[in-house]
């Protein structure tokens, strides 16, 4: 068996370590004889795994005690339009920023619930830029600003925590979550598909401040409401739960690594090398204001793109897959999650450099 190395941006690499203790685990999970996709998600079993999975992300991210964290399903995506039904209460207006297409995807979602006031936008840049936070205009009786802490697509991070000005600030954290600590009491709410950055695609992390949990509208639907999945523990019905188990055996991986502060410095190495190799070259460009260049996905341009198709074929012949950059932007995309090892990205760039000399 020959694993290669997948920079596919999500669903996405995971640690090995984690598939072969699933593996192993697959048909008698810890002498129960059952296999956790077996198990009722309400026998002590399962709720003893869920309970440490909860706990390991609590751990990880240093999350206060007036937060709540929720386990759902329907992706991100479904965030971008429960969000506003759980967050308006009596407000007509939302503010957004708008940093890539993973913004404008929550804007458009958001707009058929409420007035969208946008607070800021890079769409003239290409979005290859965050705006000067200093000239976002946020309307003061939006019910929270939204922002997308990274643009998987654009490849574009912040690296700081927006002043939402006295709002609940709501982060769309799908494809940067677990990769660096963070302040979380910053924030009002934090969601995350896990497909990018946690696990297998079918869980979505909501992580949100006690005080918001009230403001639903009556038409949300029960699995969706916020206040109702917090105090059913996630399990108002039935969980994806050989989803919330592979997550769980990813956080206990991430702190085997050290936790989140160490998983950091290595994704800041990884990306600075990675950086490097295409600035060093005069084939391959990163367009990315350098601010604000993300640390997990990696857009790049050959100044030749009609070597293209044969870059991401011989890419493949080295071991090297899901490299195709988006089809919204075209070019090429590494994406280097937590779970891309360093020798993944030495691998890339010496194929990059080999492939450069030969054109
Ligand atoms: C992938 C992604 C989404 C969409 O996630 P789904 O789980 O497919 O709905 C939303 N936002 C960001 C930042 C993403 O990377």
């Amino acid at each position: 068996m020959a694993r290669i190395f997948n920079f596919s941006a999500g669903p996405s690499t995971l640690p090995e370590a984690v598939l072969l203790q699933a593996q192993q685990e697959l048909l008698d999970w810890r002498g129960t004889g059952m296999s956790v996709m077996e198990m009722s998600h309400r026998g002590k079993h399962f709720m003893a795994i869920a309970a440490a999975m909860q706990q390991d992300l609590i751990d990880l991210l240093a999350i206060p005690a007036n937060y709540r964290v929720l386990f759902l399903q329907g992706g991100a995506s479904a965030q971008f339009a429960l969000i506003p039904q759980n967050l308006l209460g009596n407000r007509q207006v939302a503010s957004y920023v708008n940093t890539g297409a993973w913004s404008t995807a929550a804007i458009k979602e958001a707009a058929k619930y409420c007035q969208v006031d946008i607070a800021a936008s890079a769409e003239e840049s290409g979005f290859s830029s965050i705006p000067d936070q200093t000239n976002w205009q946020i309307d003061q009786s939006a019910a929270y600003l939204h922002f997308t802490s990274n643009e998987t697509i654009h490849g574009v991070e912040f690296f700081n925590v927006p002043d939402a000005q006295g709002l609940p600030l709501v982060c769309d954290m799908s494809s940067d979550i677990l990769s660096r600590p963070e302040d979380i009491s910053r924030y009002g709410l934090i969601y995350a598909g896990a497909q990018k950055n946690m696990g297998p695609s079918g869980v979505t992390v909501v992580i949100v401040r006690e005080d918001l949990l009230d403001r639903a509208s009556a038409s949300v639907p029960a699995v969706f409401n916020y206040r109702q999945q917090a105090d059913a523990d996630s399990m108002l019905n039935t969980p994806a739960t050989y989803n919330w188990y592979l997550l769980g055996l990813v956080l206990q991986w991430l702190k085997q690594q050290g936790g989140i502060a160490a998983i950091e410095q290595l994704n800041i190495r990884k990306a600075q090398k990675l950086y490097q190799a295409i600035d060093n070259s005069s084939l391959y460009q990163n367009r990315v204001d350098k601010r604000y260049r993300s640390r997990m996905n990696i857009p790049f341009v050959l100044t030749d793109s009609a070597l293209d198709k044969q870059f991401i074929s011989e890419a493949e012949q080295h071991g090297l897959s899901g490299l195709q950059g988006h089809r919204m932007t075209g070019g090429m995309r590494a994406s280097i999650y937590n779970a891309m090892p360093e020798a993944g990205i030495d691998a890339l760039i010496d194929f990059m450099a080999e492939f450069e000399r030969r054109h």
